[in-house]
């Protein structure tokens, strides 16, 4: 079941399309992650939703019923943003019940209530500390129970985690996704981290210049992006201005001609337009696409030549880049893959046709 629709929903800041026409479902019981650069209108949509800003055109339904116009406070949403508003004169178990007593839930009600929610968020020990005493990660679970105190129907949450260290991060966002799924909560977190998008979201909506660039599972955005700027945006690719030269043919950067799998009537990724011969487009291949190969193996049309220019040792996986003359490729790879990998080695970088997407080239 469709939880949210948003239809058209604009919102204009004088000349500034903040957000520009979009249409939206979030699926109930879901964790959607609107993805996108700085100022490309996340937080914007995310308080569009919540009730804190108003769209210039366009109308907002959830669970059926139009709440384009319905004040923040009868939303009945849970949030959680940046600055997470804890309120400093008060202890954990207090900051929990707040909510409770806004909705004047009997007083034993509250204390099982929050008992339960510090339970989940495993800091019972803590009810009655001062949230001042605690670590970022401690008050950003706090900041969790309290967004979700109430029971909401839909739990919004605004770069939550922006504040913490990498590590605590990583490990929050793996305990925000499974208390998440305990709980099977409709949820919306806004993030500019496409990391942080990939391992936590259902679905995945990238955002560009107010628009919505692609909608779609976190696997399938990497694998099939739409354009240059989600190619780009989500995880790391090489991305190579070609020529099509027909019959599943591309000319690389230099002239050198390789396979690629799509047929000649095949369309771009983006589907706009069939690939025409002589058509420049852009060729994505992802780093653990490449193989490398030692330069003593059979040449071959999709091997190119290369030198190893930089290795990124991270232990169990190295990251090679490869100077193919004219052009550079990123290569993941093992120790055991490509055992005694040096620096100004000569190697051949080999370009599986089928690994090889087209992609319609970034407009101005
Ligand atoms: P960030 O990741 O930096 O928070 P964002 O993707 O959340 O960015 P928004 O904060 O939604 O982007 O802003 C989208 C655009 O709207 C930006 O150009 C911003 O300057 C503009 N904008 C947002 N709020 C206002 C406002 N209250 N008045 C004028 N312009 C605004």
């Amino acid at each position: 079941m469709t939880h949210l629709t948003l239809q058209a929903v604009t919102r204009r800041f004088g000349a500034v399309h903040a957000v520009d026409d979009v249409d939206l479902s979030v699926p109930d019981g879901k964790l959607v992650c609107f993805l996108g650069p700085s100022g490309c209108g996340k937080t914007t949509l995310l308080r569009m939703i919540a009730g804190l800003e108003t769209p210039s055109s366009g109308s907002i339904h959830f669970a059926g019923r139009d709440i384009t116009w319905l004040p923040a406070n009868r939303r009945d949403f849970g949030m959680v943003f940046q600055s997470l508003a804890l309120f400093p004169h008060m202890t954990v178990a207090q900051n929990v019940a707040y909510p409770l007593k806004l909705r004047k839930v009997a007083r034993e009600k509250q204390t099982r209530r929050v008992a339960e929610l510090l339970e989940l968020i495993r800091l019972p020990h803590m009810a009655n500390r001062p949230v001042t005493q605690l670590s970022g990660g401690q008050r950003q679970r706090v900041a969790i129970a309290r967004a979700i105190a109430s029971e909401p129907q839909l739990l919004l949450l605004d770069e939550p985690l922006s504040a913490l260290d990498a590590k605590l991060r990583e490990a929050m966002q793996v305990e925000i996704r499974l208390l998440q799924q305990r709980l099977g909560i409709t949820t919306i977190m806004v993030t500019h981290d496409q990391r942080e998008a990939m391992t936590m979201a259902d679905e995945i909506v990238v955002m560009e210049k107010g628009r919505i660039a692609q909608v779609g599972k976190p696997l399938d955005i990497y694998r099939d992006p739409v354009s240059e700027f989600v190619a780009d945006f989500i995880g790391l690719g090489n991305i190579l201005p070609v020529q099509y030269d027909g019959a599943g043919v591309v000319s690389l950067p230099g002239g050198r001609r390789i396979a690629v799998t799509p047929s000649p009537s095949a369309p771009l990724a983006d589907a706009r337009q069939p690939v025409a011969s002589g058509d420049a487009i852009r060729l994505l291949i992802r780093p653990e696409d490449i193989c490398v190969k030692a330069a003593t193996e059979t040449p071959d049309a999709n091997r190119l030549p290369g030198t190893v220019i930089f290795i990124r040792d991270v232990g169990a996986s190295l990251e090679a880049t490869i100077d193919c003359a004219g052009f550079t490729l990123t290569a993941a790879t093992t120790p055991r893959e490509t055992p005694g990998l040096a620096l100004g080695m000569p190697v051949l970088a080999e370009l599986p046709p089928h690994a090889c997407k087209l992609i319609a080239a970034r407009t101005a």
